[in-house]
């Protein structure tokens, strides 16, 4: 009997690997189906309640996969709804997870990696420094997890609508992962979920979103931060290596491969106060997006301990969003969610274990064009 270590873990298999992984066993290609159904639509992980796998296959099954799920260290509420899980990848290394409720709704954030090598200054992931990527089963076991734990408390089957790369980690420097996670969340014997309610969040690895482009169109937020290179080359690093001209042809090169209408793309703008939030900014910022179909959702600064940075006033925030609005741009304040329990935009920490400098791991992760 093969050992636990040996043992292949399904969740990290979309469903061509997983049909894939059946034909190894002599098994027809719908023996996906059904096992996705079981472990995503009905949360079953146990070989012995597959019914329908039939006994023989169920044996085989038990000897050679299983589903590992991640243990579940800390589960915390916020007084908005907001719910944060602390779990634990490895001995070493654990990572966040943010279910963030709204009217009509359920908003799951995950995480890429453990830590963050793409060190932006504002961000308390990248202040920790990187450890490494998550595997696909990682990811998607987050999803699991969560969609488990919402279906115990509140008795809905689907509580997630939306899932969106914005927890710990940079998702285009864990390409190929990230990318077996989305065929996942969008395949119908898995979440199910639409292209348009799947967004992935990046701070601008290019190549990568050149990729991503032709590979799985979801939907897309860059983190934009700041309108010129030299105030980007700051905030965000990675703009030394692709700065803002080569991030904004890539973006629209985006939105123009899209087969679907009224496509768009986010950029997310941190408000600093006194850095990047004046009303020249705005200026410089409305010009630079001119001619992509895109929202500006202004993010608040959350502040975590160390940082030097300080939060835009309201009246600011509301300043340089009708500025923009007044160039026609659609602009959303994104409101703090969840800022109680340690869950909003970059608060997120989990446990990191930095094992190689951050600067040496950012060179590296250039360097693999996955
Ligand atoms: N690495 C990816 C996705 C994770 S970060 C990215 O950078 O896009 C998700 C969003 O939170 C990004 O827009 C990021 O810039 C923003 N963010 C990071 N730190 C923040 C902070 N302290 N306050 C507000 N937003 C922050
Ligand atoms: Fe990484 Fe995103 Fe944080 Fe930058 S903002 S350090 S890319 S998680």
């Amino acid at each position: 009997m093969a050992v636990n270590d040996t043992k292949v873990n399904l969740l990290g298999l979309d469903r061509p690997a997983l049909e894939g992984f059946f034909a190894a066993l002599g098994e027809k290609p719908f023996r996906a189906r059904q096992l996705m159904q079981w472990v995503y639509q009905r949360s079953v992980t146990e070989f012995d309640a597959m019914t329908d796998l039939g006994k023989t296959l169920r044996a085989t099954l038990k000897d050679c996969a299983e589903i590992r799920l991640p243990g579940v260290m800390n589960e915390q509420l916020s007084s908005d709804g907001t719910r944060k899980w602390l779990l634990c990848m490895d001995a070493a290394n654990s990572i966040e997870t943010v279910f963030i409720p709204d009217q009509e709704r359920g908003t799951l954030c995950i995480s890429s990696q453990v830590g963050c090598a793409m060190d932006c200054s504002f961000c308390a992931t990248g202040k920790q420094g990187f450890n490494r990527n998550l595997s696909a089963a990682e990811i998607v076991a987050q999803v699991w997890v969560a969609n488990q734990r919402l279906g115990a408390i509140h008795g809905v089957e689907r509580a997630i609508t939306n899932i969106v790369f914005m927890g710990m980690g940079e998702p285009l420097a864990n390409y190929k992962h990230v990318l077996t996670a989305l065929h996942v969340f969008l395949d119908d014997f898995g979440y199910g979920l639409s292209k348009r309610r799947v967004t992935v969040s990046t701070s601008g690895l290019v190549p990568n979103l050149n990729k991503l482009a032709t590979e799985c169109d979801v939907a897309l937020a860059v983190s934009l931060h700041a309108p010129n290179d030299a105030l980007r080359d700051v905030l965000v690093p990675i703009n030394r290596v692709h700065p803002i001209a080569e991030l904004m042809a890539a973006c629209r090169e985006y939105v123009r491969n899209q087969d679907r209408s009224h496509v768009h793309i986010t950029f997310e703008y941190v408000m600093l106060a006194g850095v990047n939030d004046s009303l020249d900014h705005a200026q410089e910022l409305a010009e630079l997006v001119r001619d992509i179909p895109c929202k500006i959702n202004l993010i608040p600064f959350n502040a975590f301990p160390g940082t030097e940075y300080q939060r835009s006033s309201d009246e600011v925030i509301e300043r340089f969003g009708e500025h923009l609005w007044n160039k026609g741009i659609v602009t959303i304040t994104r409101r703090t969610r969840g800022d109680d329990i340690d869950a909003a935009c970059g608060q997120l920490a989990g446990k990191v274990q930095d094992r190689i400098r951050r600067e040496q791991r950012m060179r590296e992760q250039l360097e693999v064009r996955v």
